[in-house]
């Protein structure tokens, strides 16, 4: 019997009246070693309500009540990293160093909202008007969702999750089903900490858990991150049945080398940026637009015996720096991904699709893939390939570099490798995406700074973390107060108040 990962709906694990489930397999063995029950429409009304119950006490709760759970549940994240991490690592496959990096950027994400009694304050006008004050507070909607991808089963969640819960609403969260079981370990350590019964549910499931959800009269905001057309979808659903959502979609990230880049140094941070994670991260490189021919080959010569001495193996193995991918539908997609490309002309400098690996021949391993003469028109340089495999296109100038990068439909993350300040300014100024790295590889910004893409890698006006995420999970509300003197003398007004 293989362990079912339960829904969480007001505190209570609830698998034993699910009738359809969906398996969770070891990407390492392929192996079946769990299952999620799909919730059904009954379910999610179910969790709904236990969240509307909820919130009433919630938002009432004084912020610095709910920061002092907020600061134990950090406690509690740190002190479990290995947990989290062996749970991210036996689902996903990624080595236990990436799961643990990705936790501890989820770390920062709350400890930026244990302030949220100041990230809550709004503001204050004295003497408006005769007798009158005028003051705006961030109030928080109601019962808020979020749908999660299989990438980081931690910082995503949490990423939506805590801002939500901190600032005063209830949350429901249908995290991937091909990684449940460290989005369940998140809401038993915030029930740990102290968080009261149905401020977070747990419902998993597919598409059809997350349709029942977008059309709930009784969810007021939606947040996904997911592949570009589920995020697009749930954004238009989400808005259309009167909710705020925001969304957030795949990537085709470049980096720009320019002639005077430090090779050494780009080559070993291309490496960890398009291999780490086997590529499966919405910030991994996965272009490289190399200015000048000659830079491009000394570019390769370095990169070519650093990719071809990887280590590849379970993710729990001592000194592994890449897993397999997440499924062997993945492992497919990617497959032929490379064939493709192949078909197509680009120059297969380095083919994954050979490795196997000898202990796990149904492990979802891909070696990573290096493409070189890759043309702008070409399926393995459009797509989003989400494995590890990296193309190099040849550039001639800057201009050409940075006019291919903003006509790209994408506009996630970039990067720009040079010692010029002049071209690292221009770059940063004027391409088209939301997050931009000079020598830095994947700039995952800091957690008080808007992650979020541009054009067709997110939907709706605000980013996520910090300041954006608590514009997104709160609505201001405006008070206008006047406390005349007791036997005051008054006439009615019937124009438009002006004092
Ligand atoms: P996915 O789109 O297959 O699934 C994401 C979530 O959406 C899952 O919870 C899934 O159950 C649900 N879902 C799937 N199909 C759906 C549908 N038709 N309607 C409603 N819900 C649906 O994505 P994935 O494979 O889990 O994750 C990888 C993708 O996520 C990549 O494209 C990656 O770039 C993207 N991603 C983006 C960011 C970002 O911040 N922009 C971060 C991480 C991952």
């Amino acid at each position: 019997m293989v362990q079912t990962v339960p829904h969480i709906i007001h505190g209570d694990v609830l698998a034993d009246s699910d009738v359809s489930f969906l398996a969770v397999h070891s990407s390492v063995s392929g192996q079946k070693i769990a299952q999620v029950p799909i919730a059904d429409k009954a379910q999610c009304h179910q969790a709904v309500q236990a969240a509307q119950a909820a919130f009433e006490s919630w938002s009432a709760t004084p912020p610095v009540k709910r920061a002092q759970i907020l600061f134990k549940f950090r406690d509690l994240l740190d002190k479990h990293q290995a947990q989290l991490a062996a749970l991210i690592t036996r689902e996903h496959g990624k080595t236990l160093d990436d799961a643990t990096g990705s936790i501890m950027r989820a770390i920062e994400v709350v400890e930026v909202h244990c302030g949220v009694l100041s990230e809550l304050q709004g503001y204050f006008s004295a003497n408006v008007s005769k007798a009158i004050d005028c003051w705006t507070t961030c109030e928080p909607l109601g019962v808020c969702a979020g749908v999660s991808p299989f990438n980081f089963p931690v910082m995503v969640p949490v990423w939506m999750m805590i801002p939500a819960i901190a600032a005063g609403n209830t949350f429901i969260l249908k995290p991937s089903e091909q990684a449940p079981s460290a989005p369940n370990y998140l809401v038993d350590l915030l029930v740990q900490a102290g968080l009261p019964a149905g401020v977070v549910q747990v419902l998993h499931g597919d598409k059809s858990t997350v349709d029942h959800l977008l059309i709930h009269p009784g969810i007021s905001a939606f947040t996904a991150v997911a592949s570009t057309p589920v995020a697009e979808h749930i954004y238009k659903q989400a808005t259309e049945y009167g909710k705020r959502a925001h969304t957030f979609g795949g990537a085709k990230n470049h980096a720009v080398i320019m002639p005077d880049a430090d090779l050494d140094q780009t080559a070993h941070a291309l490496m960890g940026a398009a291999f780490g994670s086997a590529g499966e991260r919405c910030m991994a490189i996965s272009a490289v637009v190399v200015v000048g021919e000659a830079v491009a080959d000394r570019l390769i010569e370095r990169m070519k015996p650093m990719i071809q001495s990887m280590k590849i193996d379970a993710g729990d193995v001592v000194g592994c720096e890449m897993g397999p991918l997440i499924s062997e539908a993945h492992r497919e997609r990617v497959l032929q991904a490379i064939t493709e490309g192949v078909d197509e002309g680009a120059d297969l400098v380095l083919d994954g699709r050979l490795f196997t690996h000898p202990e796990y021949p149904n492990g979802y391993f891909v070696g990573p893939s290096l493409f070189d003469h890759v043309t702008e028109d070409m399926r393995v340089y459009q797509r989003e390939i989400f494995g590890p495999v990296l193309v190099v296109l040849r550039v001639k100038s800057f201009d050409e570099a940075l006019a291919l990068v903003n006509r790209n439909l994408y506009g996630n993350g970039t990067a720009i490798f040079t010692r010029s300040g002049y071209y690292a300014r221009e770059y940063s100024r004027r391409v088209q995406v939301g997050m931009v790295g000079i020598n830095v590889p994947i700039p995952v910004p800091i957690a008080t700074h808007p992650f979020g893409g541009w054009k067709r890698s997110a939907f709706g006006d605000t980013g996520m973390h910090g300041a954006d995420s608590i514009h997104f999970y709160t609505r201001k509300k405006t008070v206008t107060a006047r406390w005349p003197m007791d036997g005051a003398h008054e006439e009615h007004v019937f124009a438009m108040p002006t004092h």
